[in-house]
């Protein structure tokens, strides 16, 4: 069993509802083995600040805050994070990296567990290349992690989409209007197609799949006529603007033009990261928060928590980034190489699961939402 004196905690990027809930089994995880816990406040840009801080007491407080059992009690069903969240370029570089791992090994700490999205996975893997083990836990709202079926935050993000719209659906209704709502997602449409499901949403527009507006339009139309009320239409963030205007704006004014309904625009934006997480957030954070801890443990880093097949798993942090871009189509020259044909293979099968699975779910709705 690998020896550890001190794990770090941090969470970096966007936050994500179950956060705490990560950083509480990690904590109590690792305490339990008899290992410190420091929690890295502000993400990567607390742990390099503390290199340009003399004062112990400040670095303590705003920093570097140690963590006991009761440090964490009470925040499993807060949403946030208790250790705040920052974009922090100048770990990107190789001045703060230097800083970083400094500051690693004047406080002792030997590991880290970093929650938060793709680009908080790519400094995990560079603390690990530096020597400090580092394992990361998927917290987003948007589901936008190729690696892994569940992110953390995602069904607590739902949930609070659901009942906005439900609540949207009595106005639409008292009015018969279409209320054409974008739902955040950053470019990528999982929360969007959920909620258009669960919602009964009469149109969906999302990145991953064209959209047939003219039907759409149609559809609203015809049903106004046949007496429907109210409708809602879920427009995913990512959406391409149109003559600079939000392409959800745009929509609600071509619906208004072309139809007898009156469509109006709206935007939930970021309420719905905030809140209680839900149930299943908090387990999904808590299994992943422990298993963490176990792995590190084991001697394993270098690795992201996942959810494949209903199972709390890991995988490697470079397979899953380059697995990212292969999915998001962003992949470049040299990014495939040093993987094996069986991870290659591994890792088309997964694109194509998740494409499947995206497009199943939309012919559904297609048929059902009307
Ligand atoms: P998320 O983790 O939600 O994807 P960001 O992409 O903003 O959010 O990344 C969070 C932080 O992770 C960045 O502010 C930066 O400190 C660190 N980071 C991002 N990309 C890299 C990278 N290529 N190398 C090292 N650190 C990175």
């Amino acid at each position: 069993m690998a020896k550890f004196r001190k794990i770090g905690i941090l969470s970096s990027g966007g936050d994500a509802p179950g956060m705490n809930a990560a950083i509480r089994a990690v904590a109590r995880r690792a305490l339990s083995q008899g290992i410190e816990v420091v929690g890295i406040l502000g993400g990567y840009a607390g742990l390099i600040g503390a290199a340009d801080e003399a004062n112990p007491e400040h670095i303590k407080r705003h920093m570097l805050r140690p963590l006991d059992s009761s440090s964490v009690s009470n925040i499993v069903t807060r949403g946030g994070t208790i250790l705040y969240s920052s974009r922090c370029p100048e770990f990107k570089t190789q001045e703060g990296m230097e800083k970083a791992i400094k500051v690693c090994h004047d406080h002792q700490i030997d590991a880290i567990v970093a929650l938060g999205g793709d680009g908080t996975f790519r400094g995990a893997t560079d603390l690990t290349n530096h020597g400090i083990p580092s394992i990361g836990i998927p917290c987003t709202i948007d589901n936008d992690i190729t690696a892994t079926d569940q992110t953390i935050g995602f069904d607590t993000a739902l949930n609070n989409a659901c009942s906005m719209i439900d609540k949207l659906r009595d106005t639409a209704e008292s009015h018969a209007r279409c209320l054409v709502t974008e739902v955040m997602g950053n470019g990528c449409g999982y929360l969007s197609l959920y909620l258009g499901i669960a919602t009964g949403s009469i149109a969906l527009a999302i990145p991953e799949i064209p959209f047939d507006k003219e039907y759409a339009i149609q559809k609203i139309d015809q049903a106004r006529k046949a007496g429907k009320r109210g409708m809602i239409a879920i427009i995913s963030e990512g959406m391409p603007k149109v003559n600079g205007m939000e392409y959800g704006e745009a929509l609600a004014k071509e619906i208004s033009a072309r139809t007898i309904v009156d469509s109006r625009f709206n935007k939930l934006g970021h309420i719905i990261r905030g809140g209680d997480p839900t149930l299943r957030d908090r387990l999904t954070a808590t299994q992943m928060g422990v298993e963490a801890v176990n792995l590190l443990l084991e001697g394993k880093s270098n690795m992201v928590m996942a959810i494949l097949e209903n199972r709390v798993t890991a995988v490697d942090i470079n397979f899953a980034l380059v697995l990212d871009k292969m999915y998001k189509n962003k992949l470049k020259d040299g990014d495939l190489e040093g993987f094996t044909d069986y991870q290659l293979a591994q890792m088309r099968a997964r694109c194509e699961y998740r494409n499947a699975k995206f497009k199943r779910l939309y012919d559904l709705s297609y048929d059902i939402c009307i």
